[in-house]
C-alpha cells in the first residue's frame, strides 16, 4: 500500500519546539503565560487595525463565548449559515438557544443574503428577533461580507463571523474574523496553521476580551478566595500549545502560499476536464487562504459523481471528503427552520474536498494528479 496522502495535516514551521522548550525551563506549564501573551500578540499584529484575541482551548469555545457575550439565552434565536461544520451550530445549543439554517449563495458557497434577509424577515413576523448572525469563511473563502453586513446593521443583530477556517483570508483588503462583533479562529490538528488544538476570540475591545479571559478562567472575582457570581469556563488556551502558535506564526506567510498553489494545481488539472469547477474567488475583492481545496462535479457532463472520484483517490491511498453536509440536514437539527432553496444540498451531492496541506511534496502531486486523470480516463 502507497502511503497515506491526508486531506490536510499539521506542518511545523521549526521554532514551536523551542517555544515549548522555553515554557519547561519557565515552569510555565498552565493555562496562562508568556507564550499565551506573545500567541495572542502575535494574532493581534497579524490580523491588525485595533484588533484584541483571547487564546482559547477551541475555536468550538470562542463561538460559545461569542454568543454569551452577545448575551444569547435559553430559548432565543440565533441565525446560522447551514453549509458548515456542526461546530459552528452547536455553541447556540450550549446556550439552550434555538439555531435557525440559511442556505448559501453558489458565488462563496457561503451564507446567502437574499435567504438571511428574509430568515430575520420571517422571524420578526413571528416576533423573534434573533440574537445573533454566524456567517462562515468556508474552506477559506470569504463571505460576501458587504452585503452580509448592511444586512446585519439595518437589522441590529450582532454578527459573529466563524473565520476557523480562514486564518489568511481577507475581504476587501481585511482580513476575515474582523468584521463582525467578534470572530472566531481555530488552530486544530487539519487547520491552516495549528496549536495541536486550540481557537480564538477576535475582539474589537479590550472590554471584550477581559470578559472573555474571565469567562473562559472559571469567572474568579476579584477577591482573596475564590468567589463566584457567574458561570465560568475552563477555556484558556495552554502555555504549550500557544508555544507550538508562536512557531506556527512565523510561517503563516508561507502557509497561506502553499495552500493557494495547491488551489491553482487543481485549477490547471480540471481546465481541462469539463463539467468539474474548482471553489474560486468571485473578484478581486476576495482573497482565499484556500484552507481546503474544493470542486464540484456535473455527473451529466462527466460522467462520474464525486463519490466515484472519491473512491478511485481511496484506492490510492489519498485522502478525499465531500463538502460539509449543512446542518439543516442533519438528524440532530431536523426540527430547526431553515431559509432559502436547495444550494447547499446540491453542493453536498456534488463536492468534494481534495488533499490540500501545505507539505505536500512533489512526488504526491504527481499522484494526485495520476489519479484524478485515471478517474475521468483522460
Ligand atoms: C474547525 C472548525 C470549527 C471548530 O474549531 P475547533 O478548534 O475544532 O473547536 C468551527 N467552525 C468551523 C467552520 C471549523 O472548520
Amino acid at each position: 500500500m502507497k502511503d497515506k496522502i491526508w486531506l490536510s495535516s499539521p506542518h511545523m514551521g521549526g521554532n514551536e519546539l523551542k517555544y515549548i522548550h522555553e515554557a519547561f525551563e519557565n515552569n510555565w506549564v498552565a493555562p496562562l503565560g508568556p507564550n499565551v501573551n506573545g500567541f495572542e500578540h502575535d494574532l493581534e499584529v497579524f490580523l491588525n487595525a485595533d484588533i484584541k484575541v483571547a487564546a482559547l482551548s477551541a475555536g468550538t469555545a470562542a463561538l460559545h463565548l461569542a454568543l454569551i457575550e452577545c448575551g444569547v439565552e435559553f430559548g432565543d434565536e440565533v441565525i446560522c449559515q447551514s453549509m458548515t461544520f456542526s461546530a459552528s451550530a452547536n455553541p447556540i445549543a450550549y446556550q439552550g438557544a434555538n439555531p435557525i439554517f440559511v442556505d448559501s449563495e453558489n458565488e462563496t458557497w457561503n451564507m446567502c443574503p437574499v435567504a438571511l434577509k428574509e430568515a430575520i424577515k420571517d422571524r420578526l413576523e413571528i416576533g423573534k428577533k434573533p440574537k445573533a448572525i454566524i456567517v462562515v469563511h468556508l474552506y477559506g473563502m470569504p463571505a460576501n461580507m458587504e452585503e452580509i453586513l448592511s444586512i446585519a446593521h439595518e437589522f441590529d443583530i450582532p454578527l459573529i463571523e466563524d473565520a476557523a477556517e480562514a486564518l489568511g483570508s481577507t475581504y476587501k483588503g481585511k482580513c476575515c474574523g474582523t468584521f463582525g462583533r467578534f470572530g472566531i479562529l481555530s488552530f486544530n490538528g487539519n487547520k491552516i496553521i495549528t496549536t495541536s488544538g486550540g481557537g480564538a476570540l477576535v475582539c474589537h475591545s479590550q472590554e471584550d476580551k477581559d470578559r472573555a479571559v474571565f469567562l473562559s478562567t472559571q469567572a474568579r472575582d476579584d477577591a482573596p478566595h475564590y468567589q463566584h457570581s457567574y458561570i465560568g469556563y475552563n477555556y484558556r488556551m495552554s502555555n504549550i500549545c500557544a508555544g507550538i502558535g508562536r512557531g506556527q506564526m512565523e510561517v503563516l506567510k508561507d502557509r497561506v502560499e502553499s495552500r493557494r498553489a495547491m488551489a491553482t494545481f487543481y485549477r490547471d488539472i480540471f481546465a481541462k476536464i469539463d463539467g468539474v469547477s474548482v471553489l474560486t474567488e468571485p473578484s478581486s475583492d476576495f482573497y482565499s487562504n484556500h484552507w481546503l481545496s474544493a470542486i464540484t462535479v456535473d455527473s451529466d457532463k462527466t460522467g462520474i459523481t464525486r463519490e466515484n472520484l472519491r473512491l478511485a483517490l481511496l484506492e490510492d491511498n489519498i485522502e478525499s471528503r465531500p463538502l460539509w453536509k449543512p446542518m439543516h440536514l442533519q438528524p440532530i437539527f431536523a426540527n430547526s427552520p431553515y431559509y432559502g432553496g436547495e444550494n447547499a444540498e446540491n453542493l453536498f451531492n456534488n463536492g468534494l474536498c481534495l488533499p490540500s496541506g501545505s507539505n505536500l511534496t512533489q512526488d504526491e502531486r504527481i499522484r494526485i494528479e495520476a489519479a484524478i486523470k485515471r478517474a475521468f480516463t483522460i
